[in-house]
């Protein structure tokens, strides 16, 4: 075991009210910092009083943007326990995102018994109420002071936590999305399998645009022909096409997302045939016409499942209106089922629970 270093606040923090307080709002009492430095490797893990970064002018994230994430979530689950979803499969991801950008690999062992001991700490900051949880941001970033453009020497690894509501605060809505096919996010061979910094800089402009024309996100498609399905914002996407669960495969231009996996994992063990392999927007059009498009929805760690209403594609000129634009049956059942292996209302069968500590 590890030793963690710990350093005790003077003061806890009074917990905010989580529904009114929307999404990263607010932080919990600690953190969990661990540097790195080239000779040294990743050293002096702590839990440290929740508090700002001091970063210089020079520092090589700040101008070039090598830096990962990753982004999951604790749960009050029943009995009484302070659980995290799929701990381990998120930490084994931060180390695949490190890979694509030369981050030096952490001790996953470690990571984990960080973050477990963190959320043990602060397992009172798990808000009870129903779809509320405690969203935990685990991070590196480079840290050198070089404005020279290189693979970074030092690096820091921060988890920080904070409490998040229900995504749909008045219940499930189902959201807009507009296919798009002017500005391109990520191409075959670029950061698209990273959860990393330059893919969301690299949406904001064109999610702007599309908020402006009344869409809640944007579709990527393909950075090259423009043609197949990647994948929504900060979400998967997923449709049920003909009675069958269809994605994007895995190409090196989407996320590999972990409610991605698990949707597909719950999928099949119902019984669905599942597909993951390009889709076309064509496809897409042709099995709306026929009326054979029956449910579209989005997955991540923030919403969990989000229904599609309206696919609106400008250039193909069509709006594609999925269940009268309310939610589908299967992204309902989806989204209770997950949110039951959440709490513990859903045996978990398929091993996604770790036990932080009991409150
Ligand atoms: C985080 C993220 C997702 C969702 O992944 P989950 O592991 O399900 O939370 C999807 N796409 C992108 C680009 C992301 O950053």
């Amino acid at each position: 075991m590890t030793d963690i270093r710990f350093v005790m606040v003077d003061k806890l923090k009074e917990k905010p009210d989580v529904s009114k307080i929307g999404f990263g709002t607010h932080f919990t009492d600690y953190m969990f910092e661990m540097d790195y430095d080239e000779g040294k490797g990743w050293h002096d893990p702590r839990i440290i009083p929740y508090q700002d970064i001091k970063v210089s002018p020079a520092n090589t994230t700040l101008h070039y943007g090598q830096a990962i994430f990753e982004g999951c979530k604790a749960y009050r689950y029943k009995g009484g326990k302070a659980v995290v979803f799929r701990a381990k499969d998120h930490i084994a991801r931060l180390n695949r995102s490190a890979k694509i950008l030369d981050i030096p690999p952490v001790d996953e062992k470690l990571v984990y018994e960080a973050l477990m001991k963190l959320i043990d700490i602060e397992k009172e900051w798990i808000p009870a109420g129903k779809g509320q949880s405690l969203y935990i941001r685990p991070f590196i970033f480079a840290d050198d002071p070089y404005l020279g453009v290189s693979v970074s020497s030092s690096y820091k690894l921060l988890i920080i936590l904070s409490p998040v509501a229900a995504y749909y605060a008045h219940g499930f809505a189902p959201v807009k999305i507009m296919v798009e096919d002017t500005y391109v996010r990520a191409v075959r061979g670029g950061l698209g399998a990273a959860k990393t910094p330059a893919n969301y800089a690299a949406s904001l402009h064109a999610g702007l645009l599309a908020h402006q024309k009344g869409y809640d996100q944007t579709l990527w498609l393909d950075g090259v022909e423009r043609k197949y399905i990647g994948e929504v914002g900060s979400m998967n996407i997923l449709f049920k096409i003909d009675n069958k669960v269809v994605t994007p495969e895995l190409d090196g231009t989407i996320l590999d997302g972990i409610t991605r996996r698990t949707v597909l994992q719950v999928a099949k063990s119902w019984g669905y045939e599942v597909e993951e392999r390009r889709i076309s927007t064509d496809e897409l059009i042709d099995a709306y016409k026929a009326g054979k498009l029956e449910e579209v929805f989005g997955s991540g760690t923030a919403a969990v499942i989000s229904p599609v209403g309206e696919l609106g594609y400008d250039h193909a000129d069509i709006k594609m209106v999925l269940n009268g634009g309310a939610i589908g049956p299967f992204a309902q059942k989806m989204y209770d089922y997950i949110d039951g292996l959440h709490t513990g209302e859903v045996e978990d069968t398929f091993g996604f629970i770790d036990v932080a500590g009991t409150y």
